[in-house]
């Protein structure tokens, strides 16, 4: 790929405030390492090398599909790139850009129920809907554990898990203020439109 245009996907992901100052991005020699160490890659038809290949190759159509959601972001790539570039990085950035649009929103309306923890508690505490996935993979232990969370804490003299209500309004607060109300609220309004 020669010299960066403005609008070129690579210049945008480079330009990024995500991007570290030295990401290899243009250094690609489109060896493979990072999609034979990708467990992702080993369990689907995804392949990290091919999320460079159309970023330089400008195919903007990676942020419409859902090829750039299925990493984990556990950094393998990030490791054994000998030029020092990260999918995992790049990654982050490309779905942002993703989220910026409706598909990209769509990508993560499933992890409305855990802001909505956020925004109820002030907590992350694992939203409900996911509690029979929960059941299924630990068993009945698992299930006894949350029926009865506060008395083992109580008896293991634990105080409550919830915030006071100050901390609450404090947590409420910052929400408003870092913008996350807003964007659950954006990414609600795409969800509620289907
Ligand atoms: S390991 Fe690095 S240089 Fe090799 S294909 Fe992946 S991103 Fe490109
Ligand atoms: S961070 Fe993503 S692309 Fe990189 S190895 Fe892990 S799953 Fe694959």
């Amino acid at each position: 790929m020669g010299q960066s245009k403005k609008d070129d996907l690579a210049y945008k992901v480079l330009k990024d405030i995500k991007a570290s100052p030295d990401l290899g991005l243009l250094r690609c020699v489109q060896c493979g390492m990072c999609a034979s160490s990708c467990p992702a890659a080993r369990h689907s038809e995804y392949d990290p090398r091919v999320v460079i290949k159309r970023v330089l190759d400008d195919d903007k159509t990676l942020l419409e599909d859902k090829y750039i959601w299925n990493c984990f972001y556990c950094y393998n790539c990030h490791s054994v790139c000998p030029v020092g570039n990260s999918v995992c990085e790049v990654n982050q950035i490309l779905r942002q850009m993703a989220i910026d649009k409706d598909t990209g929103k769509k990508e993560i309306e499933s992890f409305m129920s855990f802001a909505d923890s956020f925004l109820d508690t002030g907590l992350g505490v694992i939203p409900k809907e996911y509690h029979k996935q929960l059941f299924k993979d630990y068993g009945p232990h698992w299930d006894r554990l949350q029926q009865q969370l506060e008395d083992v804490r109580k008896t293991l003299n634990l105080e409550s898990m919830f915030l006071l209500p100050e901390a609450e309004k404090e947590v409420d607060k910052t929400l408003e203020a870092i913008g996350f109300k807003n964007r659950v609220k954006k990414i609600k309004d795409v969800r509620d439109k289907k």
